[in-house]
Order: C-alpha cells, then structure tokens, then sequence
C-alpha cells in the first residue's frame, strides 16, 4: 500500500513575515505591495486578518476597512525562497520523493520509509514540529493511501494540525466535501458538474463512468477512480532535476495596455523571467505560445513553432509579441502570459536559419552578459530601459506584483 504525504505551509507569505517580527503577536497582518499606491494589493494575511474576513486580492483599502488596526508589510521574496528551500529539505529526511506544486506545499511519497519511523501519522506530526520549530511556521499535513486525498487532508484542519485519510475513512471524510475542492476542478468544470446534479465527491465517485466519460473525456474516468481513492499517482522524484515541458510567465497588468508599446513593455519583461528560467534549465525552445485576456476578461492564445531553437529574451519577445498581434483584436488587454515549449539541452548543436543565426547568437550573448552582471551586482543594477518608468507592473525585485508561473 503506497503513503504519500502532503504538506502545505499556512498563510505563508504573512507567516514568514511574522516569524520575523514577533512584535505584531495577535495583530491582523497583512502582506500587500506599497499601501501608498492606489493598487495595493493584499498577497497573504495572518490568521487574525483572516478571521476578521481579510481575503487574498482585497486592496489594502479594502482590507483596512475589515480590520482598521491592520499592519501591512512589503513582500519579501527571498526570504520566501530561502524558507521554501529550508521546508524541502526538511521533507527530504523523510523521503527522497519530494514533489513540489508552488513554494509552500509539496507531497512526499513515504511508501518506502514509513517503516523507519511508525507510521504516516508519525512523520506528519514531525514534519509540523520540524517546520514550527526550525523556520517559526505552522503547516498543516494530509496523510493518505492517495495522492490526491493526502492534498485534501491537509486542506481540511488548519492551522497546524493533521489529517489522516485512511482506506476505511475516507467515504465518511472526503465524500462529503464539494466537488470543487479537488485539485484540478475549476469554476467552468464545476458549473457542469452542477447541471449534472454532482455537487459532492460523493456524488462524483457514484456517477457512473459513462456519463463522466461522455462530459469529460477520459479526464472524467480518471477523476471517478481517483474520488474512489485508485488515482495510482506518484511523486515525481527529483526536485532540481525534474524535466520541464514548457516555462512559462504570466502577469496581471495594473492597467489596461492601450498601447503597443505597453504591450512589449510587459512581453520583454516577461521574456526576460522565461528567458532566466530556460538558462537554468540548460534548455533552447522551438515553441512560443502567448495567451492573452482583454479588459472584457475574454483569452485568447495562440502558439507557434520556429524552424530553429531559440534562447534570448529579445528573440523570444519578439516571437511573442507577432503571436499577440495575431489574436489582440482592438479591445486593450489587462493580462498577458508568454511561454515556450519543445525544450532542448542547450548544450546540443543546432542548425540556426542562415538569415538569423548571427543576430539570434548576438542577442543570447547580450543576455549571457546581462546576466552576468546582474549575478555580481544584483537584479536590479541593469533593467531595459522601457521597464525604467512604467507603470504597468511591480517589478518582483522592487515591490508591489501580481505573478502566476507555471
Ligand atoms: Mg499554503
């Protein structure tokens, strides 16, 4: 029988805020991007913020109105990194299958271990007193035969506590929750779930497969064996080493872009971040996609293979904004998302078009020294000048932002 773990850090942003300042003991806490400006947006709150209705996306106006004596505090987002680093590691003494999904959660597959140590129930309870104790932070942690339970678990008691979701309880403790509590199912999703009279995972788990297959595909029989506890996931092992398929960047503009010159100011700092990401990955990318969403909130994507593989910011900005000029339409757009795909080693030889070889070579040797210098002197000491004054998104190394990565 395999055990998996899950493990999800609370309200980590305020919390690793409020592990330095003990000071704001029992206050509402909020972490939000500069209060002074208009749109100030609340990232993470403390537990008292939240009791008092606080939510994740309220404006700090907003949020100041639910809790007057509310203390707010700029991000830090290295610090975030250095703690998420740290609960890794402590999920690693239990188990080399550790498989992060964002910076404060992650699953760790103990089928293995378990017999070092007792029980699931054991480890969990350890790893809550390892992270309280080493990095100040409450977790909570689901324990569970499957994957997709062990996630519901730690979802179910919070702050600091944990669930186990065992073989015989987890009809009684699972079943009755809503459907739209599962990983993976969104607001269209479960609007026909809805229609189709499945409001719970109960419901879910005694639909007949048919009817799931004939609404969802073969995503529908895959949730019903899941929801009856046979998802047969695994942990994907290497941390560090995983194989990517695609990197990718979003943001959520501050404004509208009116403009094109708006738009390639996001579409060049985008590029930039998947640009980074690729190096670190050791990958060149044959594939860019975009996708985009109008102020009237509609999206739309589209995605394009080059010839040749790629690897600058400029060539892939470049890429990305033809794609965007495909799809914008007139409306102005609010936010945009770059990305690439059909990853190769960067290492491998590779045949660049003979009209664009020199160019694409000068373009990753610019980003090369780029880097360079922003490793000696920090990321902030060489921006592109359109990112110098403008005023459609916090730059992460300096303030305020709204960021999704995939
Ligand atoms: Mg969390």
């Amino acid at each position: 029988m395999s055990l998996f773990l899950h493990i999800d850090m609370n309200n980590f942003y305020a919390s690793v805020e409020c592990a330095e300042r003990p000071d704001l003991d029992g206050l509402p806490v909020a972490v939000a991007g500069d209060p002074k400006k208009r749109h100030g947006i609340v990232l993470a709150k403390n537990q008292v913020a939240k009791a008092l209705g606080v939510s994740t996306g309220d404006t700090v106006g907003e949020a100041k109105s639910k809790a007057p004596n509310i203390v707010f505090l700029p991000p830090h987002f290295d610090r975030y990194d250095r703690i998420s680093k740290r609960m890794f590691g402590i999920c690693n003494r239990y188990s080399c299958f550790v498989e992060p999904f964002g910076p404060d959660e992650c699953w760790l597959d103990c089928t293995q271990t378990v017999h070092l140590f007792g029980s699931g129930k054991f480890i969990a309870d350890s790893l809550r007193e390892n992270v309280r104790t080493e990095l100040g932070i409450t977790a909570s942690v689901g324990v569970s035969f499957s994957k997709m339970f062990a996630k519901l678990g730690s979802d179910m008691k919070k702050p600091d506590a944990t669930t186990v979701i065992s073989e015989d309880n987890f009809r009684e403790k699972v079943w009755p929750l809503p459907a739209e509590d599962l990983c993976g199912i969104g607001r269209r999703t479960s609007e026909k779930l809805h229609r189709m009279n499945v409001f719970t995972i109960g419901d879910l788990a005694n639909t007949d497969e048919r009817v799931l297959v004939r609404a969802f595909g073969k995503n529908g029989a895959d949730l019903r064996r899941s929801v009856n506890g046979r998802d047969g996931y695994g942990v994907r092992e290497a941390v560090e080493g995983r194989d990517v398929k695609s990197i990718g960047h979003g943001l959520t503009a501050l404004r509208d872009l009116e403009t094109q010159e708006d738009i390639n100011t996001l579409v060049y700092y985008l590029s930039e971040l998947v640009a980074a990401r690729m190096v670190k990955h050791g990958v060149n990318a044959k594939g860019v996609a975009v996708h985009v969403r109008t102020n009237a909130l509609t999206h739309a994507g589209k995605q394009t293979t080059l010839s040749y593989p790629i690897r600058s910011s400029a060539d892939i900005a470049e890429v990305a904004i033809g794609l965007i000029g495909q799809v914008r339409g007139t409306l102005p757009l609010r936010s945009i998302d770059v990305s690439v795909f059909m990853l190769s080693p960067a290492a491998a030889p590779r045949q660049l078009s003979f009209f664009d070889g020199a160019e694409c070579e000068r373009n990753e040797r610019l980003d090369d020294a780029v880097a360079a210098i922003r490793l000696k002197y920090g990321k902030g000491a060489l921006i592109r000048a359109c990112h110098a004054a403008q005023d459609i998104f916090c730059d992460k190394n300096v303030g305020d932002f709204l960021p999704f990565k995939r």
